[in-house]
């Protein structure tokens, strides 16, 4: 059905190819057309929903019945006047009928502030819903007729040699704890390169390349959310199975689950309050990173880059921007070698933008208008930001800062400028800006830094989840006033409740300093007895070990204390390749771990890929139920290769500690047995490994006697105990409430594989979730688990859960846990625990 979309403002139509900006005329907001306006209100173009005003009030998004999304945008680079000349009529959220009034405008002040007063109006997804423009260069009245959006599903201009019907198409659900931002979006980008076949990615009625990192940000698909995949040519199935596996295996970042232990979840937090106007001396701003630091200001200089819009030559600046793309790809790859890990992932992930063939394509488009390569690549990456802030919603506008990133590394190199060294940095900075770009952070000398806080930005911007994970106080979002403060003068950053004290009197200070040393000694306790064995108060051993995913984790956790490894998730090691590692690789790897654990344990889980861990290199099929498919053992079993491979590696490590097997996926102690049988043919007969059953559902729990006597030592894995006990989905977002690994349930179980493993003389340990809450440990213990293996990060606050347990409170407590009847009285039970320590 067509909808005519009647003019928002009087004034001189102008078609989309003749608007004096890259982005809007290279197509990539979207298509429509624009008028010059000679009337001073915006009048709503149809019928509709108001998705979302522009914080700088220059933009407006209404979404139609048929579900088309149109971008009435006042007017070019018309953000830059930050809200002065419009006057909204409408808030965002409302209902409105063609003709109503949606902004006022004061002309004048705009005239003399803009660019351009051409208003673009544009079908966002133009590829859904195709924009005619019926007539051109001609004057207009507000109410007119003055575009047609179809509604039947189209492909874009240049796509219209594929066939509307796909060749494989599929759909996924989105478990990444901040959706489809830069860093998988840059994945998905990169795996889909692989294929001929061209993907399309669709979400919220918006539809994105798969090689468009940018496009794929702006889809907007939060955790949770189903995205659908097409794709047209002749490797579709193969390329639409690698994505959607890509995706919905997370690309190794942890998945959405919600009973993540809140000390192990890093620190960060929000702050729900409603923002006060800040007292004199102060601002208040979103905690990004906890905890309390005393400094000095320091504000770090935004860098400006002057550049002409001229160009000299079509030929002449391709090759500059194609140098200062290659220039910049090396900076950021420096930069990222030099960077901590989190630091390093995220320049990487800019990376990606370099290569994004649609700002690519808005660029290069703008050079033959003309333009120098400087001002294509900025209108380029003004367009992606616009695009990512006009979808009102705020995660994705805080990716725009990554697109500012990548453009100032451009710039700087078109400007021929080396990276501006900031000045030294005092002792106890605190670091002050408009917005921290992750290329600003690694340049940092990050030991003279006590904190950091920034005008702009909010809670998921990287710099945010940087700061976060590398334990510094960051509170982001604090406004303008941030921006005054002298550099040298003396501040207070509260990163608990969001604030930045400007000079603070002695009285506070000295609240902070109290509180400071608290939070020190507390750490400091914690850390010094860290390295000492797990032991209750009444002498009962229980080693904490901890979970591991890669060699760096493997530092991390000797650091927090850990005894040993109790699961490395080896399908986490290789995930980005598209072929299996070869055995001296993943030796190699393996090797690595173990020595940088020696002389503590190493426990190596086979591959636990299929279900919602898929890996590019698995070739699985499709499955209507995959987590009840080929997934753990039963996957290996399927491409025995893998299997071998894997052994074979494990089988050459030299450890000077034990490094044992462990099993995914168990349902009887016969798939034991099948692993033990081809260690053996491997030549392990020679060095006995230990191969141990995770204990993981509710099958080998029933079973877990006949396992224990089979298999050398159990480990129970709660995270898919509970979800197959309680069948339900462990990252099914609406189940998130009702989801609790701590459920009686999951307890009963736990207690039969203790009795079964007590029985055969086995160790068993747990390596779910479970084992990283201290609230549970007491229980889990009382149960006799022997063994806890945890998140690196809360071993500390574990081992000391531990010492001020009595196994005998322990016992007492599991007999009443598996008396509860559901996971709220067990929660409650625990939380009033008082853990009467017996002494030794
Ligand atoms: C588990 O299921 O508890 C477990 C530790 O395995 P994973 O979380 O890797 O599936
Ligand atoms: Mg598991």
């Amino acid at each position: 059905m067509k909808l005519v979309l009647a003019a928002p403002i009087s004034g001189w139509v102008v078609p989309l190819d003749d608007v004096p900006d890259a982005a809007f005329a290279g197509r990539m907001v979207g298509d429509g057309a624009a008028i010059d306006p000679t009337d001073s209100v915006l009048r709503a173009p149809c019928d509709g929903v108001v998705t979302a005003i522009a914080a700088a009030g220059h933009a407006v998004t209404l979404r139609a019945e048929s579900g088309a999304e149109i971008l009435l945008h006042v007017g070019i680079d018309t953000v830059g006047l930050q809200g002065q000349g419009f006057t909204r009529r409408v808030e965002q959220g409302a209902g409105v009928r063609r003709g109503d009034p949606l902004l006022e405008l004061d002309l004048d002040r705009l005239a003399r502030g803009a660019k351009s007063l051409v208003t673009p109006v544009v079908v966002l997804d133009a590829a859904r819903f195709p924009v005619t423009l019926p007539g051109k260069d001609r004057l207009i009245r507000a109410g007119e007729p003055f575009l047609e959006v179809g509604g039947a599903p189209r492909l874009r201009d240049e796509e219209s040699a594929t066939p509307a019907e796909p060749d494989a198409a599929t759909d996924v659900i989105v478990h990444l704890p901040h959706g489809f931002h830069a860093r998988p979006a840059a994945q998905i980008a990169r795996l889909s390169r692989q294929f001929t076949a061209r993907v399309v990615l669709s979400a919220h009625g918006r539809e994105a390349s798969a090689g468009s990192t940018v496009a794929l940000m702006a889809l907007g698909v939060g955790a949770g959310e189903r995205v659908e995949l097409r794709a047209f040519g002749a490797d579709a199935e193969a390329a639409v199975r690698t994505l959607a596996d890509g995706i919905a295996s997370g690309f190794g970042e942890p998945q959405a689950h919600r009973k993540v232990p809140a000390s192990a979840a890093c620190g960060r937090d929000r702050d729900a309050s409603p923002r006060a106007a800040p007292p004199a001396g102060s601002a208040r701003g979103t905690v990004a990173s906890r905890g309390l630091a005393i400094g000095v200001a320091w504000q770090l200089a935004e860098q400006e880059f002057a550049f002409p819009e001229a160009g000299g030559g079509v030929a002449i600046e391709r090759t500059r921007l194609d140098d200062a793309r290659g220039y910049a790809r090396e900076r950021l790859r420096q930069l990222a070698a030099t960077a901590g890990d989190d630091t390093g992932d995220v320049l990487s992930a800019q990376g990606a933008f370099l290569d994004d063939p649609e700002l690519l394509e808005v660029a290069d488009r703008a050079i033959r208008d003309g333009k120098s390569a400087a001002h294509a690549w900025h209108s380029a990456i003004r367009g992606a930001r616009e695009l990512l802030e006009g979808t009102g919603d705020s995660r994705l506008a805080e990716r725009a800062a990554d697109l500012r990133d990548v453009e100032a590394q451009v710039l700087q190199a078109l400007a021929g400028e080396a990276g501006a060294v900031p000045d030294p940095l005092p002792e106890a900075a605190i670091v002050l800006a408009g917005e921290l770009l992750p290329s600003q952070l690694a340049r940092l000398d990050l030991s003279q830094v006590a904190g950091f806080c920034t005008a702009a930005g909010g809670p998921t911007s990287h710099v945010a989840l940087l700061a976060a994970s590398l334990g510094i106080p960051a509170v982001v979002g604090a406004g303008t006033a941030v921006l005054e403060v002298t550099s040298g003068t003396p501040v207070l950053l509260d990163a608990d409740t969001g604030r930045l004290l400007v000079d603070p009197d002695e009285e506070a200070l000295s609240r902070a300093r109290g509180r400071i040393k608290a939070r020190r000694a507390r750490r400091a306790q914690l850390a010094e007895r860290a390295r000492e064995d797990g032991c209750t108060a009444d002498g009962r051993r229980i080693r904490v070990f901890a979970n591991l995913a890669s060699v760096a984790d493997a530092g991390q956790a000797i650091e927090a204390g850990a005894e040993g490894c109790g699961l490395l998730r080896t399908e986490f090691l290789f995930q980005d390749r598209t072929a299996a590692p070869p055995v001296d690789e993943q030796a190699a790897v393996f090797q690595a771990i173990a020595d940088a654990l020696a002389p503590r344990p190493l426990v190596i889980r086979l591959l636990d890929a299929g279900g919602d861990k898929a890996l590019p290199y698995l070739p699985l099929p499709a499955e209507a139920n995959p987590l009840l498919g080929l997934r753990g053992l039963r996957a290996l079993f399927r491409f025995p290769e893998l299997l071998r491979d894997q052994l074979a590696a494990i089988l050459q490590v030299e450890s000077a500690a034990e490094c044992r097997i462990l099993l995914p996926m168990i349902t009887e102690a016969g798939e034991v047995g099948r692993v033990r049988a081809l260690l053996d043919e491997l030549g392990g007969r020679g060095r006995p490994v230990a191969v141990g059953a995770m204990i993981e559902t509710p099958a080998a729990a029933a079973l877990a006697r006949s396992i224990a006597r089979t298999a050398d030592f159990l480990s129970i894995g709660t995270n898919d105990l509970a979800q197959y006990t309680l069948a339900m989905d462990r990252a099914h977002p609406e189940l998130a409430g009702a989801f609790d690994f701590f459920h009686p349930a999951v307890l009963h179980q736990v207690a039969a594989v203790c009795e079964a493993a007590a029985a055969a003389g086995r160790d068993v340990s747990v390596c779910g979730a479970l084992a990283s809450e201290p609230a549970a440990a007491p229980v889990l213990i009382g149960l006799g688990v022997q063994t806890l293996s945890a998140v690196p990060a809360m071993i500390p606050e574990l081992k000391d859960r531990i010492r001020s347990l009595s196994f005998a409170a322990c016992r007492d407590l599991a007999r009443d846990a598996l008396a509860q009847e559901d996971a709220g009285a067990l929660r409650r039970l625990v939380d009033g625990f008082a853990a009467p320590v017996a002494k030794p």
